[in-house]
């Protein structure tokens, strides 16, 4: 797998920045493309770096000119949820049709393989769980019908193009990297463990839960939370499939386990040692009771499987992320 060239859109991001890494230690030439939005630089540990927008379709066929890449993988979206009810067309911009441009350009430069970062969003209310990938898809929100269609484009364009793809829809992608080099950071920060770490450190003053009337064991919702270096594994294994010349494909990427958000703060208090301040919030719209991924197909089909499956192991790499942020802050 040496000598494999791969662009990385969205590099300098949470997951794009683990899978660059995993890349470039599996020997493959990187370039990152990222217009650090999102991002952050430094966060691109390997590799080339260009700074770039999708929507700048000029700069895409310059580097695509410059550059014989063997297949792309796209991180780059946005991703709130409220922030997409609240402004689709920002979202229908930059995760649909920026990325038409970047399928334009592949097509053009004959690049025909192509791993997608989708979302269990796409499925909607569930309707059964766990969430397998026959499950009807039917979501409720801008952002998890902006990633839908593109996995709807990606099947007509392996139709009518031969463009192969591989959409991964991860449920809820937590940790860190194992070797403390990498972790999340967004800005503003919205995800619950990064959010429960922070009030551990003292970089916040408190984590709210949002709602504990649902029909779950506690009242908290529950969610699936795989590993990042795992997911990224995932990538891997998916990106290695289509250079043996399987077809598209799309899997639903999870642990099959569910934890409840309380079940996640009393994990961060074994590990972290700290207190841990909590308040009551209102549920949040849009989230369901119970989100968890039936991943038997990637298993059988990819022969991926989990490595940092259990919740403590998810937390103590990013409680180990956590502290440095909070020393360098
Ligand atoms: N959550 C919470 N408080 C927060 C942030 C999230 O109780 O400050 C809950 C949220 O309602 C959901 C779970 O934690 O049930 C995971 O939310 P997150 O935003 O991390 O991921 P999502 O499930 O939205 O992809």
């Amino acid at each position: 797998m040496t000598n494999l060239h791969v662009l990385v859109v969205g590099g300098a991001g949470y997951i794009g920045s683990h899978m660059v890494k995993l890349l470039a230690k599996s020997g493959c030439k990187v370039t990152t493309l990222d217009n650090l939005v999102g991002g952050y630089r430094d966060a691109v540990l390997y590799g080339d770096f260009v700074l770039g927008d999708l929507a700048d379709k000029g700069m895409l066929e310059k580097l695509f000119a410059n550059n014989r890449f063997d297949a792309v993988m796209h991180f780059a979206s946005f991703i709130q949820v409220g922030e997409s009810v609240k402004d689709p067309s920002m979202y229908y911009f930059n995760n649909v049709s920026n990325t038409l441009n970047l399928l334009g350009t592949m097509r053009h430069f004959d690049v025909d393989k192509f791993i997608f970062s989708s979302t269990a969003a796409t499925f909607g209310e569930p309707k059964y769980s766990p969430i397998d990938e026959h499950h009807p898809q039917v979501p409720i929100n801008p952002y998890g019908r902006s990633k839908l269609f593109v996995e709807q484009i990606l099947q007509d364009y392996q139709h009518a193009y031969g463009l192969k793809s591989v959409c991964l829809r991860y449920f809820n992608a937590a940790g860190a990297d194992p070797e403390g080099e990498l972790g999340e950071r967004h800005n503003p920060e919205t995800h619950l463990i990064p959010l429960i770490l922070q009030a551990a450190s003292g970089r916040r003053e408190s984590i709210a839960v949002f709602g504990r009337d649902y029909d779950t064991p506690d009242g908290t919702c529950i969610r699936d939370y795989i590993h990042i270096a795992d997911l990224c594994q995932a990538h891997w294994l998916a990106l290695k499939s289509l250079l043996d010349g399987q077809q598209s494909q799309q899997y639903n990427l999870g642990n099959g386990h569910g934890f409840s958000v309380q079940e996640v703060i009393d994990s961060a208090k074994r590990i972290t040692k700290r207190e841990i301040r909590v308040t009551e919030a209102p549920r949040r719209a849009g989230d369901p009771a119970i989100l968890v991924a039936d991943s038997t197909l990637a298993q059988k089909q990819l022969g991926w499987k989990p490595c940092f499956a259990e919740l403590d192991v998810i937390l103590t790499h990013a409680w180990q992320w956590e502290q440095q942020m909070n020393h360098s802050k």
